[in-house]
């Protein structure tokens, strides 16, 4: 695994998420806030390729209706658009996964 299976592009597809996650997006990532929603974008802090995800505040609760004790935090997944082994049909980025804390005020 550490020569050329190490390359971002050979990540396969895995849903896994880590606090080095957490830490790594919240501090690369740009957050714009549009009205309802808010951008996410930057690098994923596993495969590394470019993600960008739109938050929609009611979309989220309805998805996650147990999994979301703060309003404050996200859970964000990655959605970069390179192709990652044993990935199911219809998704998108390399499974990777991780909450940020938005400061968005109610
Ligand atoms: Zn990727
Ligand atoms: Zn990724």
């Amino acid at each position: 695994m550490r020569d050329d299976e190490a390359a971002a592009g050979t990540l396969p597809y895995v849903e896994v998420t880590d606090e080095a996650y957490a830490a790594q997006a919240a501090a690369g990532f740009t957050v714009r806030e549009f009205g309802f929603a808010v951008l996410l974008s930057g690098r994923c802090p596993r495969c590394d390729h470019t993600t960008t995800s739109t938050v929609v505040d009611e979309l989220f609760r309805r998805e996650t209706p147990a999994a979301a004790p703060d309003p404050g935090y996200r859970t964000v997944l990655c959605e970069c658009e390179a192709d990652h082994p044993s990935r199911p049909a219809g998704l998108r980025g390399c499974g990777a996964y991780w909450t940020l804390r938005l400061e968005v005020e109610a």
